[in-house]
């Protein structure tokens, strides 16, 4: 998780562009911790990501949905928090997207041109 210098991008930039590298985002962390919407809300801006949660949430839901993310409660002090771990599937989706974007890596910035 090293911090990178990405420009921040804003609501609405090139949103589509960014929105699957957002949930292979998501997906690796959830590989590798339980993870919750307002942690991964300032991750995602640590890597110069702005996410509202209002976006993030619909996203961590549509994940689940298709299997690639399991949710439970957690217990944060008084309350309870909602968090979620990346099921077999979705490490399974997360190796296989690995290898597109190693190959991807490797035309946007080590090829020559
Ligand atoms: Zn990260």
């Amino acid at each position: 998780m090293s911090k990178t210098k990405l420009d921040v991008i804003q609501p609405g930039d090139d949103r589509d562009l960014y929105s699957g590298l957002i949930r292979l985002h998501v997906l690796h962390h959830a590989a590798q911790e339980p993870i919750f919407g307002l942690g991964m809300v300032e991750e995602l801006a640590r890597h110069g990501y702005r996410i509202s949660p209002g976006t993030l949430y619909p996203l961590l839901h549509a994940l689940e949905k298709k299997g690639y993310l399991l949710s439970s409660q957690q217990r944060q002090g008084k309350s309870m928090r909602k968090v979620y771990r990346a099921t077999p599937l979705g490490k399974k989706a997360l190796r296989a997207a690995k290898s597109k974007v190693r190959e991807l890596f490797h035309e946007l910035i080590e090829a020559k041109s």
